[in-house]
C-alpha cells in the first residue's frame, strides 16, 4: 500500500440527500452517500450500550438461523452474542459521541513552526454499503496556530472516525475537521489510502486496488507546502 505520489484531492461530500434515483445496488457499488455527517437518528443514544448489544445479538441470531445455520453446535451459539459485543463496544464504538477521544492542548513552547506529520497510522473501519473491513492507512499533517496535542491523540481521532460505518471520503474530512477543531488551525492535511474488502472479496473482485482520498486546507493547499507533505509520505 505505497503512495504512488498521485494522490487525489478529495472532492467535498456532495450533499445529496436523496438517492431514490440510484439503485439499491448501485449505492453500493459506486459507495454513493448523502452526507458529511453519519446519518444517525436523533434517539441513536437512547438505549444503553447492554440493551443493543442484547437486541442485535437477537437478530443476529436470525440472520444465522436464516441462512440455516445451526445455532446448537458449540461452534457457532456464542457467535451472536460475540458479534453484537463487537458492533457495539469495538468496530461501531465511534458511532457514540461519548467515546470521542477528549483533546487536550498545549502550548507550543518550542516555537514549532513548521509542519509535525503524523504518517502510516494504521486504522480499520468498515464500509457502510457492504458492513465489510475498510484497512489501510492515515497520513496527517498540521501546522501549529500556537497550540499542540499529544501524537497519540490524532492517532485515536482517526481511530474513532473508523469505528463507524463508513465512507472513505466521509472518513477523510470528519477527521480533518475535527482535527481543524481540536488543534485550532486551519492547517490540516490528510492522506488516506486504503483496502476496500467489499471492492476485493466480493463485486468485481480486485484484491490489488487500493484507493486514496485527501483533504488539504489552510496553507496546506498551497502548492508548496502541499508537495512538501506529500515528499515526507514518500520517505520510508
Ligand atoms: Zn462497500
Amino acid at each position: 500500500m505505497k503512495l504512488n505520489g498521485t494522490s487525489l484531492n478529495t472532492p467535498p461530500i456532495k450533499e445529496i440527500t436523496n438517492l431514490s434515483n440510484f439503485s439499491v445496488d448501485d449505492i453500493g457499488d459506486e459507495h454513493l452517500s448523502t452526507s458529511l455527517d453519519t446519518p444517525l437518528r436523533e434517539d441513536a443514544f437512547e438505549m444503553d450500550d447492554e440493551l443493543k448489544i442484547e437486541l442485535i445479538e437477537k437478530h443476529f441470531r436470525e440472520i444465522m438461523h436464516v441462512l440455516g445455520l445451526d445455532l446448537t453446535d458449540d461452534s457457532l451459539k456464542g457467535t451472536p452474542r460475540r458479534v453484537a459485543k463487537m458492533y457495539v463496544q469495538e468496530i461501531f464504538s465511534g458511532l457514540n459521541p461519548a467515546n470521542k477521544p477528549k483533546v487536550a492542548l498545549f502550548d507550543n513552547k518550542y516555537k514549532y513552526n513548521e509542519m509535525l506529520v503524523e504518517k502510516d497510522i494504521t486504522f480499520h473501519s468498515n464500509c457502510e454499503h457492504h458492513f465489510v473491513p475498510i484497512f489501510g492507512k492515515a497520513h496527517v499533517a498540521y501546522i501549529s496556530s500556537g497550540k499542540v496535542i499529544g501524537l497519540s491523540k490524532i492517532n485515536r481521532i482517526v481511530q474513532f472516525f473508523a469505528k463507524r460505518p463508513q465512507v472513505q471520503e466521509r472518513l477523510t474530512v470528519q477527521i480533518a475537521n475535527e482535527l481543524k477543531e481540536a488543534l485550532q488551525t486551519e492547517h490540516v492535511a490528510i492522506v488516506i489510502d486504503a483496502k476496500h474488502m467489499c471492492v476485493s472479496s466480493r463485486g468485481v473482485s480486485d484484491v490489488n486496488s487500493t484507493t486514496v482520498t485527501a483533504h488539504y486546507s489552510g496553507k496546506f493547499q498551497e502548492e508548496a507546502t502541499k508537495q512538501e507533505f506529500l515528499k515526507y509520505l514518500q520517505l520510508s
